[in-house]
């Protein structure tokens, strides 16, 4: 089974892509929302709050805010709460994958150079679109403000260093119908590897 992983900057369309290549038959793991998911069982709360405080969680939900805040600029911290949580994702990867039948599967992660889980894929796509697109995307998608997205972007490696590392790259500049025809010639490519 071949482990197609999928990356690219806040906004740049990778969760548009995984969704195009599913609906191609190639199932697609989302590791950013498993990991939130994951944050809420009782083994990984329990680490969470020794590390970070028992504000982490309010009512049993994640306060994304205060562990953001905590962790922002605090690259020690963040190494330690990736430490807690990065395994039990890819523990859950493995998991997942062994329930697959399809010949190709995807790995959808936001930071899957900058966590190292890039190491469980064959072969990486990033998706990568102009900074001032990405912002307008993410400003219309979320209605958060561009400083605020620029400060998450500088916790992600920039396009440049990513797109080095990675075996394809699609870009996002035009519209959907474009981004679908790459997403086919990926396709293609991958089953005539
Ligand atoms: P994040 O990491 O922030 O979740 P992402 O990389 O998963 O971002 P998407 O959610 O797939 O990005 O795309 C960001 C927004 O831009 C979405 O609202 C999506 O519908 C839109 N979008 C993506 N690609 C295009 C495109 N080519 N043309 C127009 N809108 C697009």
């Amino acid at each position: 089974m071949f482990t197609l992983g999928i990356t690219g900057g806040i906004g740049s369309g990778k969760t548009v892509v995984s969704t195009l290549l599913e609906a191609h038959g190639i199932p697609v793991y989302n590791s950013d929302v498993r990991a939130k998911e994951l944050m809420l069982s009782d083994s990984i709360k329990t680490k969470i709050m020794a590390l970070l405080g028992n504000q982490s969680y309010e009512n049993n939900v994640l306060n994304k805010r205060f562990i953001s805040e905590k962790v922002f600029g605090n690259e020690a911290l963040l190494a330690q709460l990736n430490a807690i949580v990065h395994p039990e994702v890819q523990n859950d990867f493995l998991d997942w994958k062994k329930n697959q039948t399809s010949k190709i599967v995807g790995k959808e992660a936001a930071i899957l150079f900058e966590s190292g889980s890039y190491k469980q894929c064959d072969a990486v796509v990033l998706v990568t679109a102009d900074e001032d697109i990405r912002l307008s995307r993410v400003m219309q998608r979320d209605g958060l403000t561009r400083d605020r997205i620029l400060e998450r972007m500088r916790n992600q490696w920039s396009e440049k260093k990513k797109i080095e590392h990675a075996d394809y790259v699609l870009y996002n500049n035009g519209s959907l119908v474009e981004l679908e025809q790459k997403v086919h010639n990926l396709i293609s490519e991958l089953n005539n590897r």
